[in-house]
């Protein structure tokens, strides 16, 4: 014990690949004096049964730079830290069975190319130049994909682990952490060996990462599956084959019958993710395990049958062989199916690199990410689609359950823009949300709150059926074109519960607010939107500023972004600033529309001439609200904030009052259209990371006269240099469908720039892109094309200004 390591700084409980990967780019970075904890052998959770199959594949932008990253690390893993192994690079060929398939395919191909990989959409035809031994009955085409592959999980562990240790980072194996405690600032860590000291500490327990979260004071939303693949034995035929060729057979995904199919030696190995699938360590009788390295579960082949059946049925030449042996292990699952990669939420120096689904082919990008997370506090890509703050704490164990099941059943789905998942739903609802259902509400679920994404009409098809399409034009549209001309022409309502919001209290607290966002605070009863960038000036959040007084700020962002925005407001709070964090006991509305002033003088005295962007405190059939003088539809309009128990009333008085003035309600996708007309953009697919303030096009958001805010001088050396890149609105003469995130832009027949949403626009007639372009080609009137599901379409840059009212007249009624 007695060079037994009592001092470092940063722990990594769990040795798996992905911990392992983690402190090999910890080290890479310079970071080596780190320790990683293994309570038995490396590899002794998931990792070591892991079937290894390392896609590229993702119909997610950042996860597929993460699987992207693993494979492009691993081709030369074994030589940079001498450490051989077996990495075969065989291709992949993923089936489709449908046209929509087919179009996620060219999706993703469009993605990829532009991520430098070069997949290929083949034809029916062409799938057995590839994959000889394939049935093609009943298929639309496949997806190749060169850079797939399969790796020895155990042996990628270990070469990550020798990069490591040979960079100076330590291993302890044989030594579990069994708590840990904070003490002057720091992290100690307890183990049967002794204790250890650091700065810094990463859960990465994979299966057994809740346990760990526990010691936090955290309650990691996560739950396990079992998961098979049975192996069977060599075919002649495949031998011969493969002699042959001289090499194996592509990996075949059949992803529309829910199975991959891997060339194993001489055999081959079938893994489904079936739907009638089996959670573990969720009930009394099955309690989870202290220790279950190196274990399995029961073989459980009745589950897989049907598979099996269609594996053969595609694949004749299985037939031939003989199952030899089934591995059935445990996966762990979030409650949508992406790993936590990140800080942890609301623990101090702490990280979480854990719940990996995929975590063979995404551990090389994991741990990329990590260490910068832990070195810099920030990652080169937007990795939000990870980051454990997008799960805010209403996630219980049946939640996640439902949830994790789901996921598996539906590994392989295709995640239609209008399909809303069907588990866990109804978790928290809006004080009107009986009273919407009743009006044919089709709701949609953002960190736990129902809302309306559209309302039906009697006979409209509101089958999930329905929303299985990439097309613009679903059951929905009809509906949400009238909700759109009911706000452009009389006046909608919009009821949007969960807006999170914080009020921030103190002396001083214009000043810290002024430090934080790029622009101007507003005044005492203004209104305004605040931009808080990094250090590099890349956009973290955007939120809604209202000056309630001098030392009185409250803050409204985005459902989905309460934890995040929480903690990144949290993390340069002075003392003496007080947040609260008042989501829960509010709900909002919006009502908006030319009618709309109208309409709120029929249930309020409020004083209605009072300009946009300017807020008031109001009574609505004699109940205090808060009106804000702002509408994200772009018309004239107000959000109408009022106290939980009091919304009710208040909307009955709206409604009421509406009546005779056309008021419809609306849902999430008209506002969409509505949004997107005006070139406002959403959080987490407009504004991210991945760009800078200026790109973003925020320019009048960022107020350099400050002598101080954070990113300011990222952003004045940007400003200085002229920025590479440029946010556009596009007026794209599109197909059937509207140019979904990460859709490619060209120009002169190379690659330009990508859009960040697109959708149609009702009002404007058109289907209106926003994106990310070279910045010489920034210039309005542009022409472009953007590369939706595989095939191009004209695309001009418009006019700094919205689609809809460029000079805000509405607005501004
Ligand atoms: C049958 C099957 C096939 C699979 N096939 C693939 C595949 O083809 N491709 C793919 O990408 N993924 C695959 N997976 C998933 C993959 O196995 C996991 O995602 C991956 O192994 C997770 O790695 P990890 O490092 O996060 O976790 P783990 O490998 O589970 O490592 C966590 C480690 O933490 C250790 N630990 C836990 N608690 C403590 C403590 N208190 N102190 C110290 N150490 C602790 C454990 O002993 C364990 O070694 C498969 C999974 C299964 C079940």
């Amino acid at each position: 014990m007695a060079d037994f390591p009592t001092s470092t700084c940063v722990v990594i409980i769990g040795g798996g690949a992905v911990g392992a990967s983690a402190l090999y780019h910890l080290a890479l970075a310079g970071w080596t004096d780190a320790v990683l904890l293994e309570k038995n052998e490396l590899t002794a959770g998931s990792t070591w049964h892991a079937a290894g199959n390392v896609p590229t594949f993702s119909s997610s932008w950042s996860i597929m730079n993460m699987q992207r990253y693993s494979a492009e690390l691993y081709r030369g893993l074994g030589q940079a830290v001498d450490y051989p192994m077996n990495y075969h690079v065989t291709g992949s060929v993923r089936l489709g069975h449908s046209r929509e398939r087919l179009q996620e395919f060219r999706r993703v191909r469009g993605m990829g190319r532009y991520q430098g990989m070069d997949l290929e959409v083949l034809g029916p035809e062409e799938i057995r130049s590839v994959y000889p031994f394939l049935e093609t009955t009943g298929l639309s085409g496949a997806l190749y994909d060169p850079y797939d592959g399969d790796i020895d999980p155990a042996q990628l562990t270990q070469a990550l682990a020798k990069g490591a240790r040979s960079l100076g980072a330590r291993i302890e194996r044989f030594c579990p952490a069994t708590g840990v405690r904070r003490e002057a600032g720091e992290w100690v860590v307890e183990t049967p060996k002794g204790e250890i000291r650091c700065e810094k500490v990463v859960n990465a327990a994979g299966y057994y990462a809740r346990e760990v979260g526990k010691w936090f004071g955290r309650d990691i939303p996560m739950m396990v599956m079992s998961h098979q693949y049975m192996l069977f034995d060599a075919i002649p035929e495949l031998a011969a084959w493969s002699a042959e060729a001289g090499h194996k057979l592509p990996l075949l995904r059949d992803v529309d019958s829910s199975y991959y199919l891997r060339q194993e030696k001489q055999g081959f190995n079938l893994g489904p993710y079936e739907r009638n699938c089996r959670a573990h360590w969720i009930t009394p009788d099955d309690p989870f395990p202290e220790d279950f390295s190196f274990q399995l579960f029961p073989d459980d082949l009745d589950r897989l049958e049907w598979h099996i059946a269609d594996a053969m049925a595609r694949v004749p030449l299985l037939e031939k062989a003989n199952l030899t042996k089934v591995i059935n292990g445990p996966i762990p699952y979030t409650p949508d199916g992406n790993p936590l990669i990140g800080p942890m939420p609301g623990v101090p120096d702490a990280y979480e690199a854990c719940v990996f689904t995929f975590g063979i082919c995404q551990a090389g990008g994991a741990g990329k990410v990590l260490a910068e997370w832990v070195t810099e506090g920030r990652t080169e890509w937007d990795m939000w689609s990870c980051d454990p703050r997008r799960f805010t704490g209403f996630e219980d164990r049946d939640y996640c359950i439902a949830k994790g099941m789901e996921v598996y059943g539906h590994e392989y789905a295709i995640h239609f823009p209008h399909h809303s998942w069907p588990e866990g739903r109804g978790r928290k609802l809006s004080p009107v949300h009986d009273r919407m259902a009743g009006l044919g509400a089709q709701f949609g679920a953002y960190n736990g709150w129902e809302r309306a994404l559209w309302y039906a009409r009697p006979g409209d098809d509101t089958s999930e059926a329905g929303t299985q399409t990439w097309d613009r034009e679903g059951p929905w549209f009809g509906a949400v074109k009238a909700e759109c001309e009911a706000v452009r022409d009389a006046a909608g309502l919009l009821d949007l519960p969960g807006f999170s919001r914080f009020r921030v209290t103190g002396p001083g607290v214009g000043d810290w607010l002024a430090l934080q966002i790029t622009g101007k605070v507003p005044k005492v009863g203004r209104l305004g939107l605040g931009y808080f960038a990094d250090e590099a000036g890349r956009i973290v959040t955007e939120m809604s500023m209202a000056r309630m007084a001098d030392d009185e700020v409250l803050l409204i962002t985005a459902a989905t972004a309460q934890a995040h925005d929480r903690e990144w407001l949290l993390g340069s709070l002075p003392e003496g600033l007080r947040l609260e964090d008042e989501t829960d006991d509010w709900s909002c509305q919006i009502l908006t529309g030319p009618a709309s002033r109208a309409i709120l003088a029929g249930v309020t005295g409020a004083d209605l001439a009072r300009p946009w962007l300017s807020w008031q405190e109001a009574e609505i059939a004699g109940l205090p609200v808060l009106l804000l003088r702002v509408s994200f539809a772009g018309e004239l309009g107000w959000e109408i904030h009022s106290r939980f128990e009091d919304t009710r009333e208040v909307v009955e008085a709206v409604l009421a009052a509406g009546a005779g003035h056309g008021l419809k309600p609306f849902g999430m996708f008209a506002l969409n259209s509505l949004r997107i007309e005006k070139g406002y953009r959403a959080w987490k697919g407009d504004l991210s990371t991945d760009y800078t303030v200026l790109q973003g096009g925020l320019e009048r958001f960022i107020d350099f006269t400050k002598p101080a805010f954070r990113g300011r001088a990222a952003l004045l050396a940007e400003n200085q240099a002229a920025p590479k890149r440029h946010f556009v609105s596009l007026i794209v003469a599109a197909g059937e469908a509207d140019p979904p995130y990460m859709s490619t832009l060209w120009h002169g027949g190379a690659v330009v720039g990508e859009t960040t949403s697109g959708y149609w626009g009702h009002r404007a007639g058109a289907c209106v892109a926003l994106g990310m372009v070279r910045a010489d080609l920034a210039d309005p009137g542009t022409a472009l094309e953007v590369e939706i599901f595989g095939e191009r379409f004209p695309a001009v840059v418009q006019p700094d200004q919205a689609a809809w009212d460029p000079a805000n007249a509405r607005i501004r009624a």
